[in-house]
């Protein structure tokens, strides 16, 4: 990721960023910005969001120019609208979410919020309007409440705890002795991924932003885990463009919108139900998906009866 260009400085300042576990996606990602190849335009201006809507058009990518990653991508966002992609490891899923959080620019096409091309406007506007719940959040090294309150940071105890129950997160730190005061991250506790999925979506209901971007973790979640993590994403996403980069399917069914990839072109698109009428290649991963579900929870009961 990093190349040969990027200052030295930069590197050390990254590092120690990392090494005091200062760091998060967003953070990265705009640190990770400075790089020379995404730069604002001179005359870039504020994005002025609208109703939020989003649109990917003949969108070509690639991160080495031998290997094309998306190649012709074209789905529209309607606004307060959720859009999932899902698709093989490897399709170019999580691809889509950096590009329309510009960690890189596309090499033909365009991408556009409310008809702003995302290469007219400022970093800082687009960056403001967005909310990125990502895979994997790490957390600072501090209590809870300032790892939500992150999101605003003007926010109340009131406003973090019932950001903290949106998320399906409030009454597990409630249980916690110091609650909303414990110390997490790399030295304190430590908390599941799931929990920390869920301190990142009430980050996000802080932050409250017209367009959300949520890259769901790939680990294998347990299944109450997985229905507190979707009815907190339910909430989030209600009346605001959401893009769902799913690598699990039990997410998607909701949403107004599936758009299945594979090797970088999309090869079907529709409502759940659609996909699954049309029996191609969703409609495998379906079954596949729900095989192995099954077979897992079997397994965990024949553990729990013995
Ligand atoms: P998964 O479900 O496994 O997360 P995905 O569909 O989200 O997969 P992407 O993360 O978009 O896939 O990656 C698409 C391809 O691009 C992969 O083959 C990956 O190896 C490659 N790739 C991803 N990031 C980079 C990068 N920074 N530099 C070079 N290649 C990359």
């Amino acid at each position: 990721l990093l190349q040969l260009s990027v200052p030295l400085n930069f590197i050390g300042m990254l590092y120690r960023e990392i090494r005091q576990g200062l760091i998060d996606i967003e953070q990265m990602f705009d640190l990770l910005s400075v790089r020379p190849e995404v730069e604002d335009a001179a005359d870039a201006v504020p994005l002025a969001v609208d109703k939020g809507e989003i649109v990917f058009r003949d969108v070509h990518f690639a991160y080495d120019p031998a290997r094309p990653i998306l190649k012709g991508i074209s789905f529209t966002v309607p606004a307060g609208k959720t859009v999932a992609v899902v698709g093989p490891s490897g399709a170019g899923k999580s691809t889509i979410s950096r590009l329309l959080y510009r960690f890189y620019d596309v090499q033909q096409g365009v991408i556009s919020v409310d008809g702003q091309d995302l290469r007219q406007v400022t970093q800082a506007s687009l960056r403001a309007a967005i909310g990125m719940v990502p895979q994997d959040t790490v957390l600072f090294n501090d209590t809870i409440a300032y790892n939500i309150r992150y999101g605003r940071p003007d926010a109340s105890d009131t406003e973090v705890e019932t950001a903290a129950d949106i998320a399906q997160v409030g009454r597990a730190i409630r249980d916690l002795p110091q609650g909303f005061n414990t110390l997490v991250g790399e030295r304190g506790l430590k908390l599941s991924g799931g929990e920390k999925q869920r301190v990142a979506i009430a980050r996000t209901v802080l932050k409250a932003p017209p367009i959300l971007i949520l890259d769901e973790a790939t680990s294998a979640l347990d299944t109450t885990t997985e229905q507190e993590i979707q009815t907190a994403l339910d909430l989030v996403s209600k009346n605001r463009t959401t893009l769902v980069i799913a690598h699990r399917l039990s997410t998607v069914i909701n949403a107004d919108q599936i758009i299945v990839l594979r090797a970088g072109e999309i090869a079907e698109r529709g409502t759940h139900a659609e996909l699954l009428a049309q029996n191609g290649l969703y409609a495998s991963m379906w079954n596949r998906q729900r095989e192995a579900t099954e077979a897992e929870e079997h397994l965990r009961q024949v553990r729990e009866s013995d």
